[in-house]
């Protein structure tokens, strides 16, 4: 049996006031965004439980800078959205539709996500491939960091401690790129997969003029594949050039995950998921 010692539950109206509470509770206090990491993991001397989902942090809009997408947006606000549907070629939706199950999309946040990033989890990929940066709160100052950075442990830890990500932002130059995700899982309903890739490509007259692609699922966590960036850049788009970047990105994988045996069929699968996503991005 799961026991814990939650005593209060708090409510805080804004980014200023849920820091507040985080900084005189410390480990007595838990943020809570959409809770569906929680139900099993809260710790014995958590006392309060810090629930953020009354912040003002629900938007997707774009400014001249780019897209902004709040962190308590739900996985579902960012498969639905318009705006989304019309970014990089709707890549951010349809990642968001991979989710396995009801309770993920309708109540998991893309803050709850991103912060606590699971290898399994399905936004981190999507979000790197786009050079997204991460906005958050800390001690009364906004900040913001390139969003590979979050996925880094000793960064994690701070997140619903020391810091609240408010929001993600995507730069504006990706709004005409096309991208494709795709993740191999035994079932749909799995939220583990063997391999889950993301291809974001700036495309200029049927040539890659810039490629981003991350891989998710066989790592610890989510990584772009510079090597197979390299072989798209600036090559025609084709099915030899998706396989040459497939071949680079079986291979850059295969040391990412230090040719591990049990991580070999994994490797081959995220091949054939890039070369898909790949040639998906460039004709749809
Ligand atoms: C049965 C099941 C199936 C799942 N399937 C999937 C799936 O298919 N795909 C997938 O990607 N994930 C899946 N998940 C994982 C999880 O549901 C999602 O990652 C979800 O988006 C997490 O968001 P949340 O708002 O519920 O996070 P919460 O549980 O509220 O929080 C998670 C962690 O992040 C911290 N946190 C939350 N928001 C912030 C913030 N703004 N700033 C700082 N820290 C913050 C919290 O303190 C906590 O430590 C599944 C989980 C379960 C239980």
């Amino acid at each position: 049996m799961v026991k814990n010692n939650i005593q209060q539950f708090c409510f805080p109206a804004s980014v200023p006031e849920a820091l507040r509470l985080m900084a005189k509770l410390k480990a007595k206090a838990v943020v809570v965004a959409g809770g569906t990491r929680h139900t099993r993991s809260i710790a014995p001397q958590v006392e309060t439980v810090v629930d953020i989902s009354d912040l003002p942090l629900k938007f997707i809009k774009a400014d001249r800078s780019g897209l902004r997408i709040g962190a308590l947006c739900t996985i579902s606000d960012l498969e639905k959205s318009p705006l989304l549907a019309g970014w990089a070629g709707g890549v951010i939706a349809q990642t968001a539709g991979l989710s396995s199950n009801a309770l993920a999309r309708g109540m998991g946040t893309v803050g709850g996500n991103v912060c606590r990033a699971h290898p399994y989890n399905h936004m981190p990929p999507v979000f790197l491939a786009l050079d997204a940066a991460a906005v958050y709160s800390e001690g009364g100052r906004e900040k913001s960091v390139p969003f590979a950075r979050l996925l880094e442990p000793g960064f994690m830890r701070e997140l619903g401690h020391r810091c609240l990500l408010t929001e993600l932002r995507v730069p504006a130059a990706t709004k005409s790129w096309s991208g494709a995700t795709a993740r191999f899982a035994l079932t749909p309903s799995q939220w583990e997969s063997t391999a889950h890739c993301v291809a974001a490509l700036d495309l200029q007259g049927g040539t890659v003029r810039r490629a981003a692609l991350a891989a998710a699922a066989l790592l610890p966590r989510a990584a772009r594949l510079p090597k197979a960036e390299a072989a798209l850049t600036g090559k025609p788009v084709s099915e030899e050039t998706a396989w040459a970047a497939s071949k680079a990105a079986v291979f850059e994988l295969e040391e990412l995950t230090g040719r591990a045996a049990a991580k070999a069929y994994a490797c081959e699968v995220a091949g054939v998921l890039l070369r898909r996503t790949i040639l998906e991005a460039c004709h749809g």
